[in-house]
């Protein structure tokens, strides 16, 4: 593998290194060993040079010593017994090593000893004593033992001549070699080695320091018989520097001989290998630990580089496996890839290029063409100078085309390659076929944007495209009129002829508006019967011939599977930027404004106001606040007097409800009253006035002798059901009013179309006692037939009426005309709303019954009317009236 192969040096330097390290490091150690040994040969050497002076001097002296001492007592050839003991005492205290001195013959016969001990039992068949004849010199002799158990001692023969050089007799001297004082205690080797005093043959003479298990140890051991002939021939040759290695009583030790020729004494120091080794290793320690961090560094350096090595190693690996994958990538990608020069002639193509381009084996005939010669490629041939500008300026381009050729659709995404010094010199052009994606993107738009029914845009699309028609139009200074549309009765001809006729006439309508807007305004198909019709302008009376056109294309009837429908449009219109400037306010208005067209009685057009914007809103919030005013305590009663014309006199009062909303403040009756009937809050309301107007009247009554009547208002709402019966019929019984003293006033207008309806429970009313007044007459229906069907007691003229009558001759009349029809009738008369003296005047010269107005009393809660009775008869009544009011 390629990676191994960049580890293979590595090694390789690894291992050579290491090999020369450990090389230098065995020749350094070997060097250092041999130094070692040299240098411990060489103490040795000198070592040995002193034992050897040393143990000369000392046998040297004694020798000196004993001839000396014991030859004088010789006298001619005579012992002197006596004296040589004594001699023997003097040298026992002189010399401390020796523990007896014997005297001898020259047969080895002992013939005196003087000691600490026994003198030890010298050899019959001594050899010693036979190399001293020949030799005429001081011998050592062999290792001695005093008895069995007794102690070690080396005796030295040392020969006593006389004048003719003839050994007279032999002195043995014993010296210890064990213990405090014993021989070789003046040998100590500055370092303590070991040191031997051996025979010519090896045996062993005298060891120090004493090893363990001496006595036997000490006479097993002796040099090995080669070892000891081969010292004994060096030496004789003169070679006396001497290092060499021996076993000692299994111990392997460096030893250096020396030669005492005169006592045939070697002298043999040793030092065990051990030792030297273990010296040897305190040197090597440093370098061997140098030696081997050096090593443990390089390993680590090796292990590193291995990792580094390999990771690159794994890298490349990957990197190259990569390309080999993109490679094949390319190859199979369902993309068509193309590399081109610069100039856009194709280098490379990869497979699919040969669909892209319905041509088998294009890519490989491709090379070397421009790539615009080849379909889909060539819808780029417009825009090339422009792409290749783009992709040099941000690296690459991206966009959608369709083909001519085929309708289809491709993504063509290209980037640049660029050399080293940042020059483009390739371009990778990437090509998918989109057009199912487009397909179903666009059936989507379609999904999201246009109603499935009619193919028009939808809301969603409409705020959009009336967005955008804004923004134009502010730009170019114009107007925009937004129309809502809502066909009418739409929900009555779904109901009637089911849904699919329905559908049918939202498509007619739908195609009608399309007929009669092409080319002036754009239309949208909001929801279920509304559409929305927006158009720049100039002046109103181009949106009035707009909106009348479609009212007149839409009214014409249709005839759907066989029935004639009868179809039309309301429309709201709201104006941009007068109205409001915003998509969503100008929806809103238009609808506002479609809802007072349809208010106004359909098939027809109006044009947003704010007056109407804020009338409905006001609306809206009396409809809300007016549900809950009853509990909320925001309702309660007023009274006006009705007077006699003739006399002033309070003959009764009408009942009026006031509203003080908490939100609103004062609401007046004429607005909240029509909004109470819509909503169905009136029953409620009505139950309300009528109690607490008998509840008052039964107070009032108190401050007056006339018996006060009682008049109180009743909505045509009321009279809608049977209910009504019950509830005044309740509310007699719970007050206990006399329902005599009890009025009803019902509007004209209203009572007149419904009679038929009414009669009946009218006539229930009536029945419990209570009379009956028309309110507001005069203003009504034309027929008074009704007026002779039912016992109505009074008629209360319309105070429109009263208000000219001074001044318009018309009013006057028909006020009188209404009096004396009354009169004949056998009805009363009331005229409201008198203000001032003169219309007072004219009504009563017109022989009017009785008068309400501001000129008799404002309506006042029932606290101040109770002042009013009850200070009626007093004489400054009306200042006082005056002043509540
Ligand atoms: P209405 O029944 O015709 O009541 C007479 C209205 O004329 C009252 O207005 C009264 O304040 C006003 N008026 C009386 N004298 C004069 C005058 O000299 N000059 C002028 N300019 N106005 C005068 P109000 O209180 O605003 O009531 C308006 C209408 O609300 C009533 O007309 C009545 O139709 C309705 N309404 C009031 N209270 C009730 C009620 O309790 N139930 C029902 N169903 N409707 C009520
Ligand atoms: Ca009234
Ligand atoms: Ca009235």
């Amino acid at each position: 593998m390629a990676g191994q192969e960049g580890i293979k040096p590595l090694k390789l330097l690894f291992t050579l290194l290491s090999v020369i390290l450990l090389s230098a490091l065995t020749v350094f150690s070997i060097a250092l060993w041999d130094d070692v040994k040299t240098s411990q040969y060489d103490k040795l050497y000198k070592q040995n040079q002193t034992l050897i002076s040393q143990s000369r001097s000392f046998f040297d002296h004694q020798t000196r010593l004993i001839v000396k001492t014991v030859q004088a007592r010789f006298i001619d050839k005579k012992l002197q017994k006596r004296s040589v003991s004594n001699v023997f005492e003097y040298l026992l205290s002189a010399t401390g090593e020796a523990a007896v001195f014997s005297l001898i013959d020259i047969k080895g016969k002992v013939l005196l000893s003087k000691g600490d001990i026994n003198p030890p039992q010298l050899p019959s068949q001594n050899t010693v004593l036979e190399n001293l004849k020949v030799s005429q010199t001081a011998q050592i002799g062999y290792l001695h033992r005093a008895g069995l158990l007794g102690e070690s001692l080396l005796p030295f023969y040392v020969p006593i001549l006389n004048k003719d050089k003839k050994i007279i007799a032999v002195v043995v001297a014993f010296y210890r070699v064990q213990g405090k004082s014993s021989l070789m205690q003046n040998f100590i080797s500055p370092d303590n080695n070991t040191i031997w005093l051996l025979g010519e043959l090896g045996q062993v003479r005298m060891s120090y320091p004493v090893p363990k298990g001496f006595v036997s140890d000490l006479f097993g051991w002796r040099l090995a018989q080669e070892t000891a002939s081969e010292i004994q021939y060096n030496l004789q040759s003169g070679k006396t520097k001497q290092g060499l290695e021996l076993e000692v009583k299994g111990e392997q030790v460096l030893a250096n001989v020396g030669y005492l020729p005169e006592y045939k004494l070697i002298t043999l120091n040793s030092y065990p290998v051990a030792k030297l080794f273990s010296s040897w290793l305190e040197r090597m320690r440093p370098i061997g630990i140098v030696f081997v961090l050096f090593l443990l560094a390089a390993l680590l350096a090796y292990r590193v580089s291995l990792q580094i090595s390999k990771r690159m190693s794994d890298a490349k690996q990957t990197a190259e496996g990569n390309v080999q994958k993109l490679s094949k990538a390319i190859e199979q990608s369902p993309d068509s890839v193309v590399i081109t020069d610069n100039l856009w002639s194709i280098e490379y193509a990869n497979s699919h290029f040969d669909l892209a381009t319905a041509k088998p084996n294009a890519h490989d005939e491709a090379r070397g063409h421009n790539i615009i010669d080849f379909p889909p490629y060539n819808v780029l041939t417009r825009d090339l100078k422009k792409i290749s500008d783009e992709i040099s300026l941000k690296g690459s381009w991206f966009g959608e085309r369709k083909t001519d050729f085929d309708g289809k659709w491709y993504s063509f995404s290209i980037s640049h390659i660029t050399n080293p010094d940042d020059e483009l010199t390739h371009y990778v052009v990437v090509v998918q076929d989109i057009s199912s994606r487009k397909q179903a993107e666009a059936k989507l738009y379609k999904q999201a944007n246009f109603d499935p029914l009619t193919g028009l845009p939808n809301r969603r699309r409409t705020n959009e495209n009336l967005t955008r028609e804004l923004q134009n139009a502010w730009k170019s200074k114009q107007q925009v009129a937004v129309l809502y549309l809502d066909i009418d009765n739409f929900k009555t001809v779904n109901d009637t002829f089911g849904h699919m006729i329905g559908d049918q006439l939202l498509q007619l309508v739908a195609g009608r508006l399309v007929k009669c807007c092409k080319g002036k305004a754009q239309i949208c198909h909001i929801s279920g019967d509304e559409f929305l019709v927006y158009a720049t302008y100039d002046k109103i009376p181009e949106v009035e011939s707009l909106a009348d056109k479609i009212l007149r294309n839409v009214e014409k009837p249709v005839l759907i599977e066989g029935k004639q429908i009868f179809i039309s449009v309301s429309i709201g219109i709201s104006c941009y930027p007068e109205d409001n400037n915003e998509v969503a306010g100008l929806i809103k208005f238009a609808d506002i404004a479609l809802f007072e067209s349809k208010k106004d009685g359909r098939n027809r057009y109006s044009f947003f106001d704010h007056e109407l914007d804020r009338r409905l809103k006001r609306r809206h919030t009396i409809e809300t606040e007016l549900r809950q005013a009853l509990e909320r305590g925001e309702i309660y009663m007023a009274y006006q007097s009705k007077n006699n014309i003739d006399t002033g006199h309070i003959m009764g009062f009408e009942a009026l409800m006031r509203w003080n909303s908490s939100v609103l403040g004062p609401v007046g009756p004429f607005e909240f009253i029509e909004i109470a009937e819509e909503i169905g809050v009136i029953n409620e309301l009505g139950e309300f006035a009528l109690r607490q107007a008998c509840l008052d009247l039964i107070e009032l009554q108190k401050f007056s002798d006339t018996p006060l009547i009682m008049a109180v208002n009743l909505s045509i709402r009321q009279l809608n059901d049977d209910s009504v019966i019950d509830m005044v019929d309740g509310v007699i019984k719970e007050t206990g009013i006399d329902p005599s003293r009890l009025e009803l006033e019902i509007t004209e207008s209203l009572l007149a179309e419904n009679i038929e309806k009414l009669l009946p429970r009218l006539e229930k009313l009536l029945e419990f006692g209570t009379s009956l007044t028309i309110d507001d007459f005069g203003t009504g229906y034309s027929s008074l037939s009704y007026l002779t069907t039912f016992p109505v007691s009074t008629l209360k003229v319309d105070r429109a009426f009263v208000k000219d009558m001074v001044h318009n001759q018309g009013d006057a009349t028909l006020t009188h005309t209404i009096i004396t029809m009354a009169h004949a009738l056998k009805m009363k008369v009331v005229a409201e709303g008198i203000e001032d003296e003169d219309q007072l005047a004219m009504l009563r010269d017109f022989g009017c019954d009785i008068g309400q107005g501001y000129l008799f009393s404002r309506p006042l809660i029932h606290k101040e009317m109770e002042i009013l009775v009850e200070t009626e008869n007093l004489p400054n009544t009306r200042a006082l009236n005056d002043s509540l009011t």
